[in-house]
């Protein structure tokens, strides 16, 4: 068994051919280990734009890369030739910190090779979730590499530019602070059909009341000052992809405005919550017209 720790790099172009932004691939850095996490070699090129002939500001800053180096890549399907043979059909579990790079991957073949399918991607494990898993860390929030390379005592001072190699070698790095076969290999997902409407599926803020994957329970609010359930005064309303209404406590007479989100991920939805105090002159005016519109609770 081999693990590589891919890191690509991309700007974002302009297709006229989809009218539309699309993540295009401009460096490749992998690094390949053996079961005892032993470095067998590296590999990073630069990809040859076709779309973007300029790189965005951004994407110049963050990395170094220059407009020049673009124009003198490796053309696209050559790169990934290279880079398969550089696999050498080897078993080997193909890793990235988070799963926008094989997202963006999977969106270049389709663009360039009208297959969403990667040939040599066979076995992914998404680096970040178990990361993060390790550390005990909500799945909620998403851990970048140099946040995750502090948390394990790794010194990052300098560490200046995204560059791919550079950061397949510091995700590796963390990775050897965690490495644990068995645990890895159920964190391994083969990369079959499922996997693909997997990574095809985009995560969203739910906004219609009657979406079945709203868990109706969690509408509610307790009290923060005495943990009471506390009354609802309005109607939800969709605010900012949110639902929000007016809450008030019978037992402390706090009131104020609590406010649910339901982001839904392909086999999940999470919630966030936020509850806003509304001041006792405000109370007034706002209980009014809540009672003036509609009362419920
Ligand atoms: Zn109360």
């Amino acid at each position: 068994m081999y693990y590589v720790v891919l890191d690509l790099e991309w700007n974002s172009s302009y297709s006229k051919k989809s009218k539309s932004f699309i993540n295009e691939i401009i460096e490749i850095g992998a690094v390949m280990v053996n079961a005892g996490f032993e470095v067998i070699d590296t590999f990073s090129t630069i990809i040859k734009a076709q779309l973007g002939k300029r790189l965005t500001s951004r994407v110049k800053a963050l990395t170094n890369i220059s407009n020049e180096d673009i124009r003198g890549g490796v053309p696209f399907s050559k790169a990934f030739e290279d880079f398969e043979k550089w696999l050498g059909g080897k078993d080997t579990v193909i890793m990235s910190w988070g799963d926008s790079d094989v997202r963006v991957l999977s969106d270049n073949f389709l663009f360039f090779n009208n297959d969403e399918r990667v040939p040599f991607l066979k076995k992914y494990l998404d680096m970040q979730k178990y990361f993060q898993h390790c550390y005990n860390l909500p799945s909620s929030k998403q851990v970048g590499l140099i946040t995750a390379a502090e948390l394990c005592g790794i010194d990052t001072s300098d560490v200046s530019s995204h560059r791919a190699l550079e950061d397949s070698l510091l995700a590796l790095r963390c990775l050897k602070k965690i490495f644990d076969e068995e645990k890895m290999a159920a964190f391994t997902q083969e990369c079959n059909e499922d996997f693909y409407k997997k990574l095809r599926f985009k995560v969203h803020n739910i906004t219609n009341l009657r979406d079945p994957h709203i868990d109706k329970s969690l509408m509610r609010c307790d009290c923060q000052n005495c943990n009471k359930p506390m009354q609802r005064l309005s109607e939800w309303k969709c605010v900012n992809q949110a639902f929000r209404a007016l809450f008030y406590c019978r037992e402390c007479s706090n009131m104020g405005l609590f406010t649910i989100k339901f982001r839904r991920h392909f086999d999940r939805v999470d919630t966030h919550t936020t509850f806003i105090k509304l001041e006792p002159a405000e109370e007034e005016s706002v209980l009014t017209a809540a009672q003036n519109s509609s009362v419920t609770g």
